[in-house]
């Protein structure tokens, strides 16, 4: 039986509810940050939590983050996010995305859900059985990490431009955290583009498939902030640029695909103060979300909607108003994303 809990935590948030379905083992938690622009889009995650009030947090601040990262794309969607709390090796697949696709259909269609961490567009396929809100179906847009990995290689190369005033990666040398679908796909891209790459993953098997592909060196994942790089790009888990780490960074860069990178707003301003330019993540990652959108937009919009090649224009339009105000990129990136979701 599912049972289902509004949870007045935010007022950001339009809404935020917590699900139990005792019978599938499932505990989940749906966060709608913003539908101003259009239905709240946001991945779900599968993570095995230390507590409930972690889980909470981290749907709260992803929410948020889709509804800039789709303002900031020019996309007519607003933000939410879905976790499910439990271990992903141990759950029943059937089960769980059944129970969480009847969760969602509860939304009515104003929240429509996808693929995160933890999940495959074969779980999404299980969660359609319930509920038609929901995109990343292997049969339609897919997989959105090639895409995703594509953004961020584009960001990329404009934080380059910006900085060295040439897009060229030519014996150029990037750290990249989390060697998973996207991590694995920004090597590729990268390799061909003539850099060098540094790599970790707390799976040593991950990391071990980007060094055979791309001849990159492996060192250990508590080492990679030391890594002696000129570009950091954070592909694992968000949380990571923090008052230990920064400090650490060898990198003039950091441009990534991991969601909420910055452990707090005021990172921003420290990497500012090391001389680092950061590519505002929601910038940086929004390429699988800008290639999904044509699952979700009506087939009229399909030639409106911004591509994947945009985000080049949008990191830079960032870092020139963050220039421009003498702010750091993140809180640039925020206030032209803060105007388009006040102004819809
Ligand atoms: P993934 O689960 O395929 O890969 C993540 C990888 O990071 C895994 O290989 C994992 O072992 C590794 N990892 C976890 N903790 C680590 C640590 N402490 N040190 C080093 N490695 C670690 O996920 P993904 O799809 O590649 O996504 C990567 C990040 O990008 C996530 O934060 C995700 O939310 C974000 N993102 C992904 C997409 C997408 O299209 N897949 C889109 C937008 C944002």
């Amino acid at each position: 039986m599912m049972q289902l809990k509004q949870l007045n935590v935010s007022t950001d948030h339009e809404r935020v509810v917590e699900c139990r379905d005792g019978s599938a083992g499932y505990h989940g938690i749906a966060a709608i940050h913003s539908t101003t622009r259009g239905p709240a889009v946001g991945g779900t995650r599968v993570w095995a939590y230390e507590s409930f009030d972690a889980a909470l947090i981290d749907a709260l601040r992803l929410s948020r983050g889709m509804s800039f990262k789709s303002a900031m794309a020019g996309l007519p969607f607003g933000g939410g996010k879905a976790v499910i709390i439990a271990d992903n090796r141990r759950i029943n697949r059937g089960e769980i995305f059944r129970a969480h696709g009847r969760f969602i259909h509860t939304f009515h269609g104003r929240f429509i859900t996808g693929e995160d961490v933890g999940t495959t567009p074969e779980d999404m396929a299980i969660v359609r059985f319930e509920t038609p809100h929901v995109a990343g179906l292997a049969e339609k847009s897919g997989d959105p990490s090639p895409h995703t990995a594509h953004g961020v290689f584009r960001a990329m190369q404009a934080a380059v431009a910006f900085k060295w005033k040439t897009d060229n990666f030519l014996h150029r040398t990037i750290a990249i955290q989390g060697c998973g679908h996207v991590g694995y796909q920004l090597a590729i891209k990268l390799h061909r583009a003539g850099a060098s790459m540094i790599v970790a993953d707390i799976d040593p098997e991950n990391a071990q498939r980007v060094r055979n592909a791309t001849g990159a060196a492996i060192i250990a994942p508590e080492t990679i902030f030391d890594a002696p790089a000129e570009i950091f790009a954070p592909c694992a888990l968000g949380g990571i640029l923090n008052d230990e780490t920064i400090p650490r960074l060898h990198a003039s860069i950091v441009c990534g695909a991991a969601n909420n990178q910055l452990s707090e707003d005021r990172h921003g301003s420290a990497l500012e103060a090391r001389g680092i330019l950061y590519v505002p993540d929601y910038v940086a990652n929004a390429g699988g979300i800008i290639n999904g959108a044509r699952e979700v937009t009506s087939p009229e919009m399909k030639h409106s909607t911004p591509s994947v090649e945009a985000i080049y224009d949008t990191t830079t339009e960032v870092l020139e108003l963050a220039r421009e105000k003498g702010i750091p990129p993140s809180q640039a990136a925020d206030e032209i994303a803060n105007s388009r979701l006040r102004l819809k």
